[in-house]
């Protein structure tokens, strides 16, 4: 990059807050997902975001691309630079603005990490439920930017169901504002609506305004194991064909229980041929009533084992091995692909036979985990990239696992997004003219194509 340039970008953030050192820009070069690192030309972290806004001015002038990154958790490629481009970080944009326990909403910056703000909410009484499985360390921006789901997804939502308002900078750095804090807004477009799952593909979104909900009043969470995969599978669909609607309600094949009881040594029994996590919450007769509705339908599908969860901890030693599970399969092999083609609820049986009947063809490790209540499984591809032959069996397996999914009526991605990783996949989903609408937008707010070039959009 020109020195003239970088000094201009010294001026607005400071010396401090530019990293041009190779090591470092090279742990800038990529995220979660197994897609072609680029090293970006610069990596810049505005401290607040009038300073934002003014180094996207600059890029815009300049046209260089920008890549805003929150924790580089994106599984589909969204978060590495775009060839030529920067890195803008939000991490030193973290503050909670305001909580407001009266109208049950909380403003927050970008940078926030998602399990902090979810249990500071909670010391409130109060309930922030979207919980990716990276929740530890991931961002509100990103979540926002990917529209990410997690493991409550089936009862309550996911991230823009959350979103009640954003603030964002467009590509002129003008700030541009949607929503409101009220629950009902219905003012001009629904512009929240277009930026959440936008990838940091329309703006820079520096100030979110997060909608609340009463914390739980009881909550009863049970491990069910089984012998046989599809057992599990169909007490899936039975349980939301009971008309009940737990808020986890999460799958394990017998592969990933192998590998997380390995890592994580939370008691799961290896030999189980798949497990259900399940947990419902709401009012105390409520849950005692479905939980009693869930065991006697585990039972009736052949369950082995219904361990009900004694106290807190023992429920959350389970909920975090569950959580841990792509680290623990990430162990067992140099490249691990994590996929989230998702299905209607009611077709997860046959998706998890498609998946195991694809693994058996090309001969791979595929170990199958995910949301199942909502239909969002994550069949997760062991392999080393360096094989090209197998590498050439994993890539058909992963257009098979696509084509699945679309046969079944389910979409390429359920909360990992489009990124690099799949966009050339788009168009088998929806059709040339939704793509083409889609450029136009994207044309329109921003003509220079400045925020993540190439990523959702084949270029
Ligand atoms: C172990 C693991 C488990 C995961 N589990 C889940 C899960 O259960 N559910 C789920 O949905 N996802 C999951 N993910 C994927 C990932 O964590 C989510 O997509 C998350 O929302 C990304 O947050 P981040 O802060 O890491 O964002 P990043 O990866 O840094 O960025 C994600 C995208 O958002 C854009 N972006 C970030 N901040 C902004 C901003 N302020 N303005 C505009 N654009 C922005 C980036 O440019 C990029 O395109 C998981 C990932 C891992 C590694």
């Amino acid at each position: 990059m020109r020195d003239s340039l970088v000094k201009r970008f010294e001026s607005i953030v400071g010396k401090g807050n530019l990293f041009s050192e190779r090591e470092v820009l090279y742990a800038y070069s990529y995220d979660a997902a197994v897609v072609p690192q680029t090293i970006p030309e610069l990596v810049i972290r505005p401290m607040d975001p009038e300073a934002a806004s003014k180094v996207i001015r600059v890029c815009n002038e300049e046209d260089i691309p920008i890549t805003v990154r929150g924790s580089g958790t994106n599984l589909s490629g969204g978060a590495v630079p775009s060839p030529g481009g920067i890195v803008i970080l939000t991490n030193a944009l973290n503050r909670i603005l305001e909580l407001n326990e009266a109208d049950l909403y909380a403003v927050v910056e970008p940078g926030v990490i998602t399990a902090k703000f979810a249990s500071l909410v909670e010391s409130k009484g109060l309930f922030y439920p979207p919980d990716p499985g990276s929740q530890s360390v991931s961002t509100l921006g990103g979540n926002v930017a990917e529209n990410a789901g997690g493991l409550r997804g089936l009862k309550y939502g996911v991230t823009k169901d959350y979103v009640m308002g954003l603030e964002l900078f467009d590509a002129e750095g003008n700030p541009i504002k949607t929503g409101s804090r009220t629950v009902k807004c219905v003012t001009g477009y629904n512009l929240s609506g277009l930026i959440t799952g936008s990838e940091g593909t329309l703006g820079f979104i520096y100030k979110i305004i997060l909608k609340l909900l009463p914390y739980p009043r009881h909550r009863k969470a049970m491990v069910v194991y089984y012998d046989d995969v599809m057992k599990a599978s169909i007490t899936v669909s039975e349980i939301i064909g009971a008309r009940i609607l737990p808020c986890t309600l999460e799958f394990m094949d017998n592969f990933t229980i192998r590998a997380v009881e390995a890592y994580s040594k939370a008691g799961l029994p290896t030999d189980a041929a798949a497990l259900l996590l399940i947990e419902v919450d709401g009012h105390p007769s409520q849950v005692e009533e479905d939980s009693l509705t869930i065991e006697a339908l585990c039972r009736r599908n052949g369950a082995l084992q219904i361990k009900v969860a004694g106290d807190q901890r023992e429920r959350d030693r389970v909920w975090e091995a569950r959580r841990g599970a792509l680290s623990a399969l990430a162990k067992l092999r140099p490249t691990v692909i994590l996929e989230d083609a998702t299905v209607p609820r009611s077709r997860i049986p046959d998706m998890v036979k498609e998946v195991q009947t694809i693994a058996k063809r090309h001969q791979l490790l595929i170990g199958t985990f995910g949301h199942a209540g909502d239909g969002n499984l994550h069949p997760t591809i062991l392999t080393d990239k360096r094989d090209r032959e197998e590498w050439k069996r994993v890539e058909k397996a992963i257009e098979e696992i696509f084509e699945a999914a679309l046969a079944l009526g389910g979409t390429l991605s359920g909360e990992h997004g489009i990124g690099i990783a799949k966009s050339k996949y788009l168009e088998k989903e929806t059709n040339r003219y939704t793509l083409l609408y889609s450029q136009k937008i994207k044309r329109a707010l921003d003509p220079k194509s400045i925020f993540n070039p190439g990523k959702v959009l084949y270029e």
